[in-house]
């Protein structure tokens, strides 16, 4: 069997009631073959970043996982379809978005999967849940870099 890898999961929601967007897509995710939910953050509120339409739930989940990167993010995939994603347009509101942030200490470049996911040190959505539930995979100065983005622990 292959050995169990810890990842970290974004997810975030704008449409729809979002924050059972949310929690009901942590549910999913521990529904998943082959991985166990070890922790999950707060829910957190932020205003549209390059995107629009109503505020954003946000939260981070620890996951331990024995599929391979590429079959987590096919399963992450899943999920978004099943929570009715479309995508008409870049950075267009959406239902449900899950971003695989961190997949032990793997650094994946392929056509379809970049981990660790490429934005993820710019957004404050992503580094202050991921801060509160692994410490020790955020600095101190990455926190402070997007500092000045308003985000609401609710
Ligand atoms: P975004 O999350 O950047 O707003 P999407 O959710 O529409 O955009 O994702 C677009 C594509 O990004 C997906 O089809 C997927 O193949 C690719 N992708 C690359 N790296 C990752 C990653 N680490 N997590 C999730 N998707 C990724
Ligand atoms: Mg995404």
């Amino acid at each position: 069997m292959r050995a169990a890898v810890t990842a970290f999961v974004a997810l975030g929601a704008n449409l729809g009631d979002p924050q059972a967007g949310v929690t009901g897509a942590m549910e999913c995710l521990a529904a998943i073959d082959g991985v166990r939910l070890i922790r999950r953050s707060a829910l957190y509120r932020t205003a549209p970043i390059d995107s629009s339409g109503p505020d954003y739930i946000n939260a981070v989940v620890e996951l331990e996982t024995i599929l391979t990167a590429s079959d987590l993010l096919a399963e992450l995939q899943r999920i978004e379809q099943d929570a009715g994603r479309t995508r008409p347009y870049r950075n267009a509101p959406r239902s449900l978005d899950l971003d695989l942030l961190l997949f032990g200490d793997a650094r994946i470049d392929s056509a379809t999967l970049t981990v660790p996911h490429p934005r993820m040190l710019e957004r404050a959505f992503v580094l202050v849940p991921l801060a509160e539930i692994a410490p020790h995979r955020v600095s101190s100065s990455q926190l402070a870099a997007v500092g000045g983005q308003p985000i609401t622990r609710i």
